[in-house]
């Protein structure tokens, strides 16, 4: 069994484990040097009814990637505005940590490795090839490649390419395989604008006040209130709206993740300078976070609930490439999914469906049957706020007790079934 994944986000790195760790030839194709994509920029995980998620993938025997954030947490049981028990991982250990177990795993890494094209027989891909013309023969594809960028769609999208972790420039925007396939593909919008910007910016932690660095490093949180005349209201064109609340708005929240990660998409740095602890702060991702921030969701595939992408033979997505889904937990989700099916369709079985009694079934099965509804894709969905955690705790399907979930995907039949 030959599988292709391109893309190594969190997605992609968790759908190569995944099918490897199944018995799969695996590789994987990055088109920048480094591993975890947008998740090098992030770091939050556990926060709200990803801890239900984690969990029930730990049931179920794929959750070896949450096991590894966990052991890569710069701070646990962090609480902030609307979020509680998030765990913070470190931004600068996590991305080896990942690689080790994919090499272990026996997974074939291509770094600068940006996929151009697919050659097709009807709806099945045949092969992918690089832009120096090698061609790479696979029996299942796996689309990871996320929806972030290119600097073309932050130009026209957002505020111009504010030069983020994903550096456009230097390797080659994002290129989605599914599109080479000739996939129609969809986008959110925000107004009368595509897509949503990232929403949050890094700050150098050196450059922040003494005291602002020694909370952060204590508490892993420091909230600071911003000025009334100070305020920027960015809390609708996030792509993250479970933080579109006031108080991020009205005060800076910070979050150690190795970083000062700043929960906002942007943010003027000349009026950053007036608010007390930040006289010298400047920017690391993106480098003009003073100015704007990557835009996200403007190229999504459609899918079945197995992630399968529709009107093609061989090819599953995860991760922000199979809808609205915001989140490395939602991409790990996915990304082992896709994985697991892969494998099952180079063996010619059917697909799993994960069942809708658990939160990781109802998520991807009913965000997939509102993204298709009018104004559906508008929206954002996470486990950790907003409309898909209103409705999964209506359905009684978040719980912080690791017994009720694992009893729960015993009785679903789930058990170590990615195990
Ligand atoms: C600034 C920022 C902060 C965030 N913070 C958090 C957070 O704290 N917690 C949280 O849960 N979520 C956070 N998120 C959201 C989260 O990072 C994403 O939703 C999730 O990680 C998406 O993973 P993905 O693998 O689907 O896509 P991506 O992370 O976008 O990965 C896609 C990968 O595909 C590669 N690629 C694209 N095209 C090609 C091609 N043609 N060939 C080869 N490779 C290609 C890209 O280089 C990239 O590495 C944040 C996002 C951003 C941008």
């Amino acid at each position: 069994m030959d599988i292709i994944v391109v893309g190594g986000g969190w997605a992609g790195c968790a759908a190569a484990y995944q099918a490897a760790k199944a018995g799969a030839h695996v590789s994987l194709f990055e088109r920048t040097d480094m591993l975890l994509g947008t998740g090098l920029a992030g770091g939050i995980f556990r926060n709200n009814g990803r801890y239900t998620a984690a969990e029930e993938m730990l049931a179920m025997g794929g959750g070896e990637l949450f096991r590894l954030m966990d052991e890569n947490a710069r701070h646990r049981n962090v609480c902030f505005p609307g979020q509680m028990h998030a765990s913070l991982y470190d931004i600068a250990k996590v991305p080896a940590a990942v690689y080790s177990l994919l090499k272990n795993a026996g997974v074939e890494l291509h770094f600068q490795a940006r996929i151009v094209s697919a050659i097709l027989s009807g709806a099945r891909i045949l092969a992918v090839k690089t832009p120096a013309g090698q061609r790479y023969a696979a029996d299942a594809f796996i689309d990871a490649t996320g929806t972030a960028g290119p600097t073309v769609n932050c130009t026209k999208y957002g505020n111009g390419c504010a030069m983020c972790v994903l550096r456009c420039p230097a390797f080659g925007g994002r290129l989605s395989l599914s599109a080479l396939a000739g996939v129609a593909e969809y986008r959110a919008h925000r107004g009368d604008s595509a897509g949503a910007f990232s929403g949050s910016c890094k700050l150098m932690k050196g450059s922040l006040s003494e005291s602002l660095q020694k909370q952060l490093e204590q508490d892993g949180v420091a909230l600071v209130p911003i000025p009334p005349e100070l305020r920027e209201d960015h809390l609708n064109q996030k792509a993250c709206q479970q933080y579109a609340h006031a108080a991020y708005m009205e005060n800076i929240v910070l979050l150690d993740t190795g970083h000062a990660k700043m929960m906002t998409p942007f943010f003027p740095l000349e009026k950053l300078h007036q608010i007390p602890g930040f006289a010298f702060a400047r920017y690391e991702d993106p480098y003009a976070g003073g100015k704007g921030n990557s835009v996200r969701f403007t190229a999504m595939a459609p899918r079945d609930d197995a992630l399968r992408v529709r009107g093609t033979e061989n090819l599953l997505c995860a991760g922000e490439k199979a809808g609205p889904l915001v989140g490395h937990t939602e991409a790990v989700v996915t990304g082992v999914l896709a994985g697991f099916n892969a494998v099952r369709m180079c063996r010619g079985e059917n697909l799993l469906t994960l069942p809708r009694s658990l939160a990781t079934g109802e998520a991807i099965t009913w965000v997939n049957q509102q993204t298709f509804r009018p104004g559906g894709a508008d929206k954002k969905y996470t486990f950790s706020g907003s409309v898909l955690l209103e409705h999964l705790e209506q359905r009684k399907l978040i719980s912080l007790d690791t017994d009720v979930i694992t009893t729960r995907t015993e009785r679903a039949g789930m058990r170590n079934i990615f195990a």
